[in-house]
């Protein structure tokens, strides 16, 4: 069974069919991309014979100069970039992963966690596959070279017809782009087309975990790649495959709460309206007696100006933050009480002062960043701080590609409402419930969604909770006076 703290990781992917500038076009989807992975990213592209590619760790504009990209020849091109924890991190892990097999060379790029890499991966182990790196996308990759299906679409459905989980993919010979989703659409990936221009006289047809890729290249969205379909882009056009017929849709309900980029569609829904409406549920559902409704920038804004609409409490941005927050900073020596959190916010004493206030963020998770941030708020005098939270207690890990900690991190899984209150210290502390979360976020519309984070509830068989941590969350539960 999988541990989730040990599989965990959230990606962004981007491909480019048939493009003059495809290396710089994947270049820029992943820049737009760049908040759902900082830790590595790379492009393969295709030049028509063999494929060229670059990985690196880090950010995008720093991996990829104008002399990397130079050397990225083609007119098809994919990109990835990924964030992933300790131990997991390394370049070898990077993506796109590169394979010869006896179908061509491939190379692919995945986003979300398969459940069952680890069986499979030993069922291939055992029959003399040699594995380069632990990243479970490597799986798919083998599967691919020894399927005994004739052609390379046929051997990627056949391949994809056996990992379960959560996958959107795109891939990339020598002279096709493919795309595919899992039958139960957890991830998204969508599909749009830059018009014909100079040095190209056909459309461009692009694909992007997030259609804010597609705002930068010039491309328009056309629709999401559909769950259980296998696109794939050729010298004869764009032809799509049911490679398995579709299941109950469980699409990521964190990318409307959190992950995804306000100004994307995803899953057909407009990210902001999302967030807007589970601000308005919220204040629906937990209103509060108070001067000013303060976000968590930037992850809370958009809830908060909802709240705030909803609740006619004004809104303020009473809490800056630094965006040039690098990697490595120097720390004073002799303590300085929520230094961390400090470098990427500071609180505005000129509006927090003497107020009751209502702060808003989307999570929490551990619960140390709203624990340090209700402090902040009230070092500079604020009355009272009214936590408000724009999605329901998380509650159990994921294991189709977002990065939760173990279950024994996750404070609502440890602790009741009026004891996470305590700990951040806050005068009072709501959260949003699961249903109000569902009808912000338009379930049963275009979509129906994955909230296993907040309910325990998995849509798929390989995942074991039981067995990893939650006899720890069990245990504590047990422990706690009643
Ligand atoms: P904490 O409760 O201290 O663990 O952190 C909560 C903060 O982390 C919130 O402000 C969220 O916006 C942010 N957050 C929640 N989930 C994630 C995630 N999967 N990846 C990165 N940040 C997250």
């Amino acid at each position: 069974m999988l541990k989730p703290d040990k599989f965990r990781e959230e990606c962004g992917v981007v491909a480019i069919y048939a493009h003059p500038e495809a290396e710089k076009l994947a270049y820029l989807g992943l820049h737009a991309l760049q908040h759902r992975g900082q830790e590595s990213a790379g492009i393969a592209t295709s030049d028509g014979e063999s494929l060229h590619l670059h990985k690196g760790m880090g950010l995008v504009a720093d991996i990829f100069g104008e002399d990397v990209l130079s050397q990225l020849h083609g007119r098809l091109a994919i990109g990835h970039t990924r964030y992933s924890t300790a131990g997991d991190s390394a370049l070898l892990n990077a993506q796109p992963i590169r394979v010869q097999s006896n179908k061509g060379t491939i190379a692919l790029a995945h986003n979300g966690n398969l459940v069952n890499a680890g069986e499979i991966r030993r069922r291939l182990e055992s029959q003399g596959s040699i594995f380069q790196t632990n990243s479970d996308t490597e799986v798919i990759v083998h599967l691919i070279a020894r399927s005994k299906e004739p052609t390379l679409p046929e051997a990627i459905a056949d391949a994809l017809r056996q990992v379960q989980g959560a996958f959107s993919l795109v891939m990339i010979s020598p002279d096709r782009i493919y795309a595919a989703r899992d039958p139960r659409g957890f991830r998204p990936l969508a599909l749009g087309r830059i018009p014909p221009g100079a040095g190209h006289q056909q459309d461009t047809i692009v694909f992007a975990s997030e259609t804010c890729a597609f705002d930068l290249i010039g491309a328009t969205f056309e629709r999401d790649v559909k769950a259980g379909e296998l696109l794939v882009v050729g010298p004869s056009g764009l032809t799509s495959e049911c490679y398995a017929p579709s299941l109950p849709q469980a699409s990521c309900i964190f990318e409307h709460v959190y992950f995804s980029r306000p100004d994307s569609l995803v899953f057909g829904r407009a990210v902001e309206e999302s967030r807007s409406e589970l601000g308005r549920e919220l204040a629906r559902e937990a209103p509060a007696e108070a001067d000013i409704v303060v976000p968590v920038p930037d992850s809370g804004v958009s809830a908060a100006m909802g709240y705030a609409a909803e609740s006619g409490i004004p809104f303020r941005f009473g809490l800056i933050r630094n965006h040039y927050v690098g990697r490595t900073f120097i720390e004073p020596k002799q303590a300085v009480r929520d230094f961390g959190v400090k470098l990427k916010l500071n609180p505005v004493r000129s509006l927090l002062e003497g107020k009751r206030v209502v702060l808003i963020d989307d999570s929490i998770v551990r619960g140390t960043t709203s624990r340090k941030i209700v402090r902040l708020i009230r070092s500079v005098g604020a009355r009272e701080v009214h936590m408000r939270v724009s999605c329901p207690p998380t509650i159990s890990p994921c294991f189709y590609g977002v990065d939760t900690p173990s279950m024994r991190e996750l404070i609502a899984a440890n602790k009741t409402i009026e004891e996470i209150r305590e700990f951040i210290g806050a005068e009072s502390l709501a959260y949003l419930s699961v249903e109000g979360l569902k009808k912000a976020c338009g379930d049963g519309q275009k979509t129906t969604y994955c909230t296993a984070c907040y309910t325990g509830r998995y849509p798929t068989d390989g995942v074991d909770v039981r067995n990893s941590d939650r006899q720890c969350a069990a245990l504590a539960q047990a422990e706690r006076p009643r």
